[in-house]
């Protein structure tokens, strides 16, 4: 359907392949998307590295944040299937992407969710005339056989990053060595990758580890064994049916989910490493453990990018844009939080006032209200958003810092640009821009 090939054994070719990226289609569906995610401010602080001061309050965007080519391109499709499709039933496997904006938006399209339970989804009364879209995390092989037996259309939308990590654990796979993923077991993309890395005869296995601490115990269990009941209980639902620490732990290959902490996944692979040779001898270590970097471009960018404004900027605060359940947003938040307060929004509505601010709250798992969050007077705001998160949500997050200030957005940028962008002319023209 898509024009997304599955790696070879991954997952069964689509029934039905029909191109919905025509020069036609794929017209109409930038117009939609740029009509609902576009934001003339964004672009321009983007294009001119620049950053917004009025009032004293200076606003300042990383280098690289928001949507990633794998989302874009994976909204694109949706979008595609929704204009190609018409009079059909369209659904998403869960959400196309972590945002929420982006998929009420999608189910204001028409295209609805496919109905969850405890992970499963309900495909019984599918039919072959339906579409299914699969979203850019990928989906569990079960699940795309299931598609492939009902033979309704699927649109896989499926990031090549992801891909490349299903690549690496097949490779694991045939030669018999235990995938060691480091990642997020109950996320989407991680359930996809696991269910690569098994084989139908239960001979390979996978175990996947969230932390460095969870590393650690797995690499004291290979140096030295331990209790085994313990280390089935302690990880439990994050191993393929039949692991045995004692047997599946001597062959090892580690991958990751795309959008962890790109320095936490290197050091998880060192510390196997070490293991490793520790146990086996450095000599014989190439029969014994293998590693692969899979972090995506995309994700790393975004890092990098909030890495040096972090060292390099003087801020107050650091807002972080995006849907809650978002991992590489999720992480570029964590990366505030080691430096300044940092507050994990997903939409401008979270702004309260100046003194009140509601945000994620990753320890807690729930939002929760911080008051006095803006200083009075002089303030610099950093602004980053993870790969999932629209332009148009930033940009209303800027509106609403600067309406604390009674700053109209558009005041600040060049009298040029907004005639370009075909924003409405200002009073004040001359109003600077820094
Ligand atoms: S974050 Fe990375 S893996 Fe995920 S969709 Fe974007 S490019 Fe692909």
């Amino acid at each position: 359907m898509s024009d997304a090939s599955q790696p070879n054994g991954a997952a069964p070719a689509p029934k039905k392949r029909i191109n919905l990226r025509t020069p036609e289609i794929m017209k109409l569906v930038q117009e939609q998307v740029e009509s609902h995610y576009r934001s003339p401010v964004v672009e321009y602080l983007r294009h001119t590295k620049s950053y917004l001061s009025a009032n004293g309050l200076t606003v300042k965007l990383a280098k690289a944040f928001g949507f990633c080519y794998g989302v874009e391109r994976a909204i694109n499709l949706a979008y595609a299937s929704a204009k190609y499709f018409k009079g059909h039933n369209i659904y998403l496997l869960g959400e196309i992407i972590h945002n929420p904006e982006v998929n009420d938006q999608l189910r204001e399209m028409g295209i609805k969710q496919l109905k969850e339970t405890r992970g499963v989804y309900d495909l019984d009364g599918l039919t072959e005339e339906d579409v299914v879209i699969v979203p850019a995390f990928g989906a569990e092989v079960k699940v795309l056989h299931r598609l492939k037996d009902i033979g309704c259309y699927q649109v896989d939308t499926t990031c090549g990053d992801v891909m490349s990590v299903w690549r690496r654990v097949h490779q694991y796979r045939k030669q018999g060595t235990t995938s060691i993923i480091h990642g997020k077991a109950w996320h989407e993309e991680t359930k996809a990758t696991v269910s690569q890395a098994i084989s139908e005869n239960g001979s390979t296995h996978y175990l996947v580890v969230f932390s460095l601490a969870e590393t650690d115990y797995v690499c004291d269990y290979i140096r030295k064994g331990g209790n085994k009941d313990e280390f089935l209980k302690k990880f439990e639902g994050a191993y393929s049916p039949g692991f045995d620490p004692d047997q599946h732990l001597v062959r090892v290959g580690i991958a990751n989910q795309t959008t962890m902490m790109k320095n936490e996944t290197e050091e998880v692979q060192h510390r196997f490493e070490k293991a490793m040779a520790d146990r086996f001898g450095r000599g014989n270590l190439d029969a014994h453990f293998s590693k692969a970097d899979t972090i995506c471009g995309a994700t790393q960018e975004r890092q990098d990018a909030l890495s040096e404004m972090l060292g390099q900027e003087k801020m107050n605060l650091l807002l972080v844009v995006g849907g809650y359940n978002s991992s590489n947003t999720s992480h570029l938040a964590e990366m505030g939080e080691a430096v300044l307060p940092t507050y994990f929004i997903k939409n401008s509505e979270k702004l309260i006032s100046p003194k009140e601010i509601s945000h994620y709250d990753q320890h807690r798992q729930q939002e929760i209200i911080t008051h006095d969050w803006l200083p009075e007077g002089k303030a610099v705001v950093g602004i980053t958003a993870g790969a999932s998160c629209p332009n148009n949500l930033l940009e209303e997050t800027i509106h609403r810092l600067y309406e604390f200030r009674d700053v109209e957005v558009e005041s600040l940028l060049p009298a040029d640009y907004r005639e370009i962008v075909g924003l409405a002319p200002m009073p004040g023209d001359s109003a600077g821009h820094n």
